[in-house]
């Protein structure tokens, strides 16, 4: 299987040459680290002199940049990146795989990293190959580096070599890219599948930029979060000059992955005018407002609303609000295990959901339990979880999703890549309008509600023109993606 990416990307740059930026960029990929756990990395250059330099490796942010590390690491300009790889290969682990890219040879040299996936990345590929290029690794990460490399060689503004770049690139991509020079470009995609943001920190003795995946990172080194970059921007970020933009293609809609509301993305970041702790709330709500059961007057009196830490946290309050039963915290989390989706191979994430989650039998026990959680993608976790929940002693146990069954793969670099991996793809192939039903027998719940489309597209706050809901309705934004469910939809029909 090929590998894919969800990540984290985090640039700063700095006009004072003698102020290193190492231990920002260290703390801004520790507010990321939910984006990607499996390697970090970051590329430091120092503008009054030095080349760029990256330190790259598999491990949590606080393991790979110690303390000892960071202080070797000197530079005023510095992008970092924390990777997460999906199922499949075991080359994750080489690290021609982990980001930043660092790309040199006799005539230019740059660094680069980026959130998405470039579904097109064969053709671009092949083409590349053609023209003599040759590769060491199967990723998108690579075919970007040899891209921008083949355009920078006719050109020296890097605003242009992105521009072009970005007319072959079909897919999801925010991206930063550190230039010798010691400028930070940011690009997002003219969908804007992925965030990106911008802020600053000025102080009397010097300026800072930052550019990261979301705005808690920005946060979390007290910068001022100035906007988002838009989809089809490309923002520079100098060490001298005050930020500069300018578009590369203003599409009619956008495309912004509505996972990032219902699970990626931290409750404390913003992404694009959207507080994502209020459009969970908002979630929790809309939810309450349509479930059947608040009318039975017996689950009324024994219910207790519980969520599925953590992203079912800010669901579970609204929905407890507008409910108005108790919110209570009945599993508790051992916060030192990485999370299950985003943990590589379905045997890992199965042992890993005890290891994760343990129910507080005292609050549990004898309740109606109202289960809040994101979304059911395999369906393994949540039946592990409804079945501790049981075993705590509940009377029933009833499950409300945040989100739409997720029914169809996603393209654009999220973890469940065929249909058939999704109890929702597979079962609604299987069981047509019951299939939501069938999934409940399966997971074992006494009830299961999940979030209609509207009610989601409402809750966000954007409008489902500028949102990305392939995976809920089928309707993919690229044409790249198109092709390859197509090709997904013969292969099946050529099994049957
Ligand atoms: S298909 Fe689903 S997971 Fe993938 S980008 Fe679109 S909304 Fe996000």
């Amino acid at each position: 299987m090929r590998i894919k990416e969800k990540c984290a990307v985090f640039g700063v740059t700095c006009d004072d040459v003698g102020f290193s930026v190492s231990n920002i960029l260290y703390k801004g990929l520790i507010a990321l680290q939910h984006r990607g756990q499996e390697s970090t990395g970051i590329s430091i250059m120092n503008t009054g002199g030095s080349n760029i330099y990256t330190y790259k490796k598999l491990g949590l942010v606080s393991k790979v940049l110690n303390k000892k590390r960071i202080s070797q690491m000197w530079g005023n300009i510095g992008i970092g990146h924390n990777r997460y790889a999906t199922t499949g290969s075991e080359t994750y682990s080489s690290s021609d795989y982990m980001q930043p890219y660092h790309f040199k040879n006799n005539e230019i040299e740059f660094s680069f990293a980026f959130n998405g996936t470039i579904p097109n990345f064969d053709e671009i590929k092949q083409k590349m190959s053609d023209m003599g290029r040759i590769f060491v690794t199967n990723t998108d990460t690579e075919v970007i580096a040899h891209l921008l490399a083949s355009i920078a060689l006719g050109t020296e503004d890097w605003a242009e070599v992105l521009k072009i770049a970005s007319r072959f690139l079909d897919g999801s991509y925010s991206l930063v890219l550190l230039t010798n020079k010691g400028d930070i470009y940011a690009m997002r995609d003219p969908l804007g599948f992925k965030p990106l943001c911008i802020g600053e920190l000025k102080t009397e003795k010097r300026n800072l930029y930052f550019v990261a995946s979301e705005s808690c990172a920005i946060d979390a080194v007290e910068g001022t979060f100035l906007r988002d970059v838009e989809p089809g921007e490309i923002v520079h970020l100098s060490h001298q000059k005050e930020i500069h933009s300018e578009m590369i293609l203003k599409s009619e809609r956008t495309a912004l992955c509505m996972f990032e509301f219902v699970y990626f993305a931290r409750p404390d970041s913003i992404i694009d005018g959207i507080s994502v702790a209020e459009a969970r709330l908002r979630l929790g709500i809309n939810l309450a407002k349509k479930d059947p059961l608040l009318n039975d007057p017996k689950i009324r009196e024994n219910a207790i609303v519980v969520p599925v830490p953590d992203s079912g946290r800010s669901v579970a309050v609204g929905y407890a609000k507008e409910a108005r039963l108790p919110y209570v915290e009945g599993l508790m989390k051992n916060r030192f295990v990485w999370r299950t989706f985003i943990m590589p191979g379905q045997q890992r994430r199965k042992s890993a959901v005890k290891e994760k989650l343990n129910p507080i039998k005292s609050v549990i026990n004898g309740k109606d339990v109202i289960l809040l959680d994101d979304s059911i993608v395999r369906g393994t976790t949540t039946e592990q979880i409804v079945s501790l929940i049981r075993s705590a002693g509940a009377r029933s146990v009833n499950i409300r999703i945040s989100c739409p069954p997720v029914i169809n793969a996603c393209y654009m670099g999220i973890d469940f890549p065929t249909r058939d991996e999704l109890i929702g793809g597979k079962f609604y192939k299987l069981y047509g309008e019951q299939y939501i039903e069938e999934i409940r027998k399966k997971i074992g719940a006494d009830s299961l509600l999940y979030q209609s489309l509207d009610d989601l597209i409402n809750a966000i706050g954007l409008h489902e023109d500028q949102l990305c809901l392939a995976c809920l309705t089928g309707n993919y934004p690229i044409k790249s993606a198109i092709k390859l469910a197509e090709l997904e939809q013969s292969i099946a029909t050529s099994r049957n």
